[in-house]
């Protein structure tokens, strides 16, 4: 097994409280002249956490491809194929039918648009366009694979490798056992994300920074209610309906399974993208989890992409929150049709910052709730999808336990060892 350094958890969380300390300093003080914050903000925080971003992005079209391939071509018995693929699917949607139901209840009951006055914001930018599932669908069966992978189609390369790691296995005799020379990429692979994660606590520093020093935090106080409700909405379903699942579905402790999981929460919430934290994910569900090799290989990459739990709890909050502050009753046939939209365009959501948004304006304009009121929410948005995305992967390492667990092969040595 590749070693992680040593105290990179601990290093994170410091390179983590340092950037919002600087950042916030220079933002709320005149200590220093704006020249010199402007210099700051573009050459230290902005450029740092976009190489720092573009590092981690360069690891996952190989390494999703890589493990993938030398998983399923390694694979004895091909029908554990289909049977991994439909428990995936199906945890996926019942995750995010609990989450997105979870927070429509509970809006509706608490209220958070009830005693909003402050109006719509003039203006806001132009909103991003959503895909239709119909796309969705279609573009799982790619008709160029660079094109793929050039524009990280994640369930397109997903699906080319399952269908070229399947050829290499039934090929492998011929071919004097290529599949072994995948393996061994995919080990070279997974060395490089522990290099880049050496990074980490230099990376998440610039991150955090650059997202302080730009706005700041006061921008919370007109959404306090939303924020903090969206904020409880989040921590219980990570802790709460995920531990059940754990202990229910694969009889496993959730205090080591979250104990394990930090590093990758910490990448999530620095990165805001699921995408981007597909390398660390792998390396943990199969490395620290004991998740079995070609499950996580499946299970985390498919996760990032079509799984958002956290995301949709937000959605859910969002429309009943703009759905109050505009005056509108939802009726209840209306809120189990906001429950199969979230859940069904949440599969189309991009795992990058912010493209939760998009799919919240998929089902504002379904329900003709106004499209202007987006702005209160992108104000806060983007600490919220720090914090969203956290869970988003979360959820998709919990359904990577459960599924490897049920296929017999979750190495619970493993699991436990510290
Ligand atoms: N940033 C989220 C993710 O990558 C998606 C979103 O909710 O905006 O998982």
């Amino acid at each position: 097994m590749i070693e992680t350094p040593k105290n990179l958890t601990r290093n994170i969380l410091l390179g983590l409280l340092l950037g919002f300390l600087v950042a916030s300093f220079l933002y709320y003080t005149n200590f220093f002249p704006t020249t010199f914050k402007n210099f700051i903000q573009e050459y230290i925080f902005n450029l740092g956490g976009d190489i720092f971003l573009n590092l981690l992005k360069l690891m996952v079209v190989p390494l999703v491809f890589f493990s993938l391939v030398s998983g399923i071509s390694s694979l004895s018995d091909m029908r554990s194929l289909g049977s991994i693929t439909i428990k995936t699917v199906g945890l996926y949607l019942f995750t995010t039918t609990i989450a997105v139901s979870m927070s429509l209840l509970v809006g509706s009951i608490i209220q958070p648009g009830a005693g909003y006055s402050s109006g719509y914001p003039s203006s806001i930018e132009s909103l991003p366009q959503g895909q239709s599932l119909y796309d969705t669908i279609v573009n799982i069966f790619p008709k160029n694979i660079f094109q793929a992978f050039v524009e990280n189609q994640m369930l397109a390369i997903v699906f080319f490798s399952i269908i070229f790691g399947i050829a290499l296995n039934k090929t492998n005799h011929l071919t004097d056992n290529f599949s072994n020379a995948f393996e061994r990429l995919n080990t070279v692979f997974m060395q490089l994300v522990i290099m880049i994660m050496t990074f980490a606590p230099i990376g998440v520093f610039c991150l955090i920074g650059r997202f302080v020093i730009a706005d700041g935090l006061d921008i919370f106080q007109d959404v306090f209610v939303y924020v903090l409700l969206l904020i409880s909405l989040l921590l219980f379903h990570a802790l709460f309906t995920y531990s059940i699942l754990l202990r229910y579905f694969a009889k496993l402790s959730p205090l080591t399974f979250f104990k394990k999981m930090r590093e990758p929460i910490l990448f999530a919430f620095s990165t805001s993208s699921s995408a981007a934290t597909i390398p660390v994910t792998l390396k943990t569900t199969s490395q620290d989890l004991g998740v079995n090799k070609n499950v996580a290989s499946f299970v985390v990459p498919v996760g990032a992409t079509i799984n958002m739990d956290g995301t949709a709890i937000m959605q859910g909050l969002a429309t009943v929150f703009i759905a109050q502050i505009s005056g509108i009753d939802l009726t209840l046939f209306q809120y189990i049709q906001i429950v199969l939209l979230a859940v069904a365009t949440s599969i189309g959501t991009a795992a990058v910052p912010s493209a939760g948004i998009i799919t919240l304006v998929i089902i504002l304009q379904q329900f003709n709730l106004p499209l202007e009121a987006i702005g209160i929410i992108l104000a806060v948005d983007r600490v919220l999808d720090m914090l969203r995305t956290s869970v988003n992967i979360s959820g998709d390492a919990t359904v990577a336990c459960i599924v490897s667990s049920s296929e017999g092969n979750l190495d619970r040595d493993q699991f436990t060892y510290k």
